[in-house]
Order: structure tokens, then C-alpha cells, then sequence
């Protein structure tokens, strides 16, 4: 699913050339990474890392664009099982109990069928040996397509528009929230917002890759 190319047997989703090949960021094991740091100052995130590079035209867009419009599920899944393997090892991630995905608006979870980002989070829960949790972070508020709006209209867009519906389930919790792309963050952050309401939070963030 990275390069189009055939599996062989042993192999799923990713060939072993692709797995060897595809560019990992390794940011879970450096606190002082680009996705780490694009949230200082904005969001109480404890630790922030992504899997890989997000490069048009490559193997991580195939990916990516798999997930999310092909119901490649599975594939979702596969992700999350080798980087919470990964993550389990760190000593910035290996304290997490639940995890969390990104949600979608209910409008649009109908619109597309499923939340990609739900798919990676199982994976990771799995590998992680932590708690899945679909239900104590929704997104309330349905906004617009952000794509032709700036950083700050986004974040302007996307605040106030989640909404805790089970506080006491997450009270001193370390929370791991998860997306398939970090770009700009508006999103996380705004997450991240909201879910540090709660007692004793910790909040950290994962994504499958960070476009820079
Ligand atoms: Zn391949």
C-alpha cells in the first residue's frame, strides 16, 4: 500500500522494502522534536512525536490517503500495533493509559463511514497495552473545511467545538491523542485545550506523520 507493489508471502499492507525505506522521524525518543515543539506555548502536551514524514508523491502519502478514502482499516491498524510497539519502549509514551483519537463530528462520521484516526488508535492500544477510549472527548460543534483558511482562523475555528462528556474517566489519566496528520496542530490543540480541563491530566499527542 506504500509503493503499489506486490506482497509476498509473510507480508501485510507494507512490503519489507517499504518498511526499511519509508522515513521515520524517530521523534519519540527526542523530547525536543518539531512536533513537540510546535506546541510549546500553545497546549499543555507532555510529549509529541509522529511515525513518519508526511512527503507528497511517496510512500507515507499512499498510506495515508489509504486510510482515510480507501477503508484500508486494517491498514490503520497494522500502523498502530508497530509504532506502539515502539512507543512502549520509550520513556516519554510508556506511561499511557488510554488513548484517544481525534474525533470526527457526527455529521461527518455518518458522510465518510468511519475516522481514520480511530483505526491507528486501536493498534496503538493493543501494542500499548492501554484503554481505547471513542467516548470522553466528542467533537460537538460541526465547522467548515479548513483547508483555505489560515493558522489562526483555523484555531479560531476549532475552539470551543469539543466537549468532554466523562471527566472522571480520564481524572489522572495520562492520555495519549492520536491523529493520522500533524500540519499546523489547530486541531490537536484544541483538543488539547479542552482535555487539560480535566484533574490531573497529562496529555501527549501521536500522529502517523507530521507534514512540516
Ligand atoms: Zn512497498
Amino acid at each position: 500500500m506504500a509503493c503499489s507493489g506486490a506482497l509476498l508471502a509473510g507480508e501485510q499492507h507494507i512490503c519489507i522494502n517499504c518498511l526499511i525505506t519509508l522515513p521515520k522521524t524517530h521523534f519519540h525518543v527526542d523530547d525536543d522534536n518539531p512536533v513537540a515543539r510546535s506546541f510549546w506555548g500553545r497546549a499543555p502536551v507532555k510529549s509529541a512525536a509522529a511515525y513518519y514524514y508526511f512527503k507528497k508523491g511517496t510512500g507515507v502519502q499512499n498510506l495515508l490517503h489509504s486510510l482515510k478514502y480507501k477503508g484500508q482499516k486494517d491498514l490503520g491498524v497494522a500502523l498502530g500495533h508497530a509504532y506502539g510497539a515502539e512507543l512502549k519502549q520509550s520513556a516519554n509514551f510508556s506511561s499511557v493509559n488510554v488513548i484517544i483519537p481525534v474525533p470526527l463530528h457526527k455529521n461527518k462520521l455518518r458522510k465518510r463511514g468511519y475516522n481514520q484516526s480511530e483505526y491507528f488508535a486501536v493498534g496503538l492500544a493493543q501494542s500499548m497495552g492501554a484503554v481505547l477510549d471513542t467516548a470522553s472527548l466528542i467533537k460537538s460543534v460541526h465547522t467548515q473545511s479548513q483547508t483555505k483558511k489560515s493558522r489562526i482562523e483555523r484555531v479560531k475555528n476549532v475552539e470551543d467545538v469539543f466537549t468532554i462528556t466523562n471527566a472522571q474517566q480520564l481524572a489522572g489519566k495520562h492520555v495519549l491523542l492520536v491523529d493520522d496528520v500533524i500540519t499546523t496542530g489547530a486541531t490537536i490543540e484544541a483538543c488539547a485545550l479542552k482535555l487539560a480541563e480535566v484533574d490531573a491530566i497529562t496529555i501527549s499527542v501521536v500522529s502517523i506523520a507530521y507534514a512540516s
